[in-house]
């Protein structure tokens, strides 16, 4: 690991400010289960770490006004358990429990987990693999490599790396904004419009710029909250990343759908919202056929390599699947 300088603070504008004045190599701690994880592999090299564990506005969980409010610095494992969200939200808990492990979710933050980077091995692997996302022009190892668990949608020439989180898909379904504070103020983003897709530029991940700080998650409250599931499909029951995944939200009619939410995970370059699967159900009574036929819109656009299209197929199934789970709850 290379030296680098520590810097704790306790408010908000002190560690934009010590991100800023640190220069490119700064970067905020929270949790540090991600940063800690690539400094020991040598692929990111910080200059100084601005903690930012000590924000206690930044912690907080609101469930009772008219949206939900998460604190940047909130654990994963309380967020998971709140009583509320477990009742109102489900599919944010879901996709909470459904993240690492209790270990990590007692330190990891939600901030932290929407700005994870991806796990493709040929990123974390270091200096014997061309990767553009690490060194930028240097090629990407994926497109002839080993592709299983690459992504099928958002990709380019450049990159094919798939977005890792969970949380951020059930955001993205919830239409969750969030507010951040930089050098210029605070601004607010939709959660959607924070990952970018790889282009030339997959070295550029989110569209957050030099010392933003994420303050706080936005989630509007909706009636499609209650009936709402994170189904997350992976090698092992526990403690691994998704193949494929999918957040889904129903307001129904009786059988029929009146809006639907849904969005995937573990199969794109960043959260992706399924709006031509929304779009196929409403109105629909919903069965396991028409849950099928929203899958098959989700997985639209697929394009695979050549090992990982059995995940099309996997794809279009968990999202048939969540919506039918979805409907119980409904
Ligand atoms: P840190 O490591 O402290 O920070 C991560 C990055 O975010 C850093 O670049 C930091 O500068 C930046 N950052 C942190 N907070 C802010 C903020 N408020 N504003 C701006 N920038 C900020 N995740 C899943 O979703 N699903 C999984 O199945 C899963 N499995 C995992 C398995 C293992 C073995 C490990 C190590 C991790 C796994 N994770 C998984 C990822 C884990 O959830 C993340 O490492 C964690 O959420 C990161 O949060 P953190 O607080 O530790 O972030
Ligand atoms: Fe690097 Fe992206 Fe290629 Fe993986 S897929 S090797 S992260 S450029």
């Amino acid at each position: 690991m290379h030296p680098f300088i520590y810097i704790r603070t306790t408010a908000a504008a002190e560690a934009v400010s010590s991100v800023i004045a640190g220069g490119p190599g700064a970067q905020f701690l929270a949790g540090g289960t991600t940063i800690y994880d690539l400094m020991k592999l040598n692929i990111e090299r910080p200059t100084h770490l601005v903690d930012v564990t000590h924000l206690e506005d930044l912690n907080g969980i609101d469930a009772d006004g008219a949206e939900l409010v998460l604190g940047a610095l909130a654990r994963m494992s309380e967020v998971a358990a709140h009583p509320q969200i477990v009742a109102e939200y489900p599919a944010i808990s879901e996709s909470l429990w459904r993240a690492a492990s209790q270990q990590l979710r007692n330190m990891a933050t939600l901030g932290g987990n929407l700005l994870q980077r991806t796990r493709c091995a040929y990123f974390r692997g270091g200096e014997p693999f061309p990767c553009n996302k690490r060194k930028p022009g240097s090629g990407c190892a994926a497109q002839q490599g080993i592709d299983r668990g690459h992504a099928l949608l958002g990709g380019s020439d450049a990159c094919i790396a798939v977005y890792p989180g969970d949380l951020g898909i059930a955001l993205v379904a919830f239409d969750a904004k969030i507010d951040v504070l930089g050098p210029d103020g605070q601004r607010t983003i939709p959660v959607e419009e924070l990952h970018r897709e790889p282009g030339n530029s997959p070295d550029i991940e989110t569209t957050l710029g030099p010392g933003e700080l994420i303050l706080r998650i936005r989630v509007p409250k909706t009636a499609a909250g209650r009936a709402s599931t994170y189904h997350k499909i992976r090698d092992r029951e526990s403690y691994a990343f998704a193949l494929a995944s999918a957040a889904v939200a129903l307001e129904m009619e009786g059988d029929t759908v009146r809006a639907a939410r849904i969005a995937t995970g573990g199969l794109a370059t960043r959260p992706w919202r399924a709006r031509a699967a929304e779009l196929a159900l409403h109105g629909k009574v919903l069965t396991p056929q028409t849950a099928r036929e929203a899958g098959e819109a989700a997985l639209q656009g697929a394009k695979p390599g050549h090992e990982n299209a059995f995940r099309i197929e996997l794809g279009v199934r968990t999202v048939a699947d969540a919506l039918m789970i979805a409907k119980q709850r409904a």
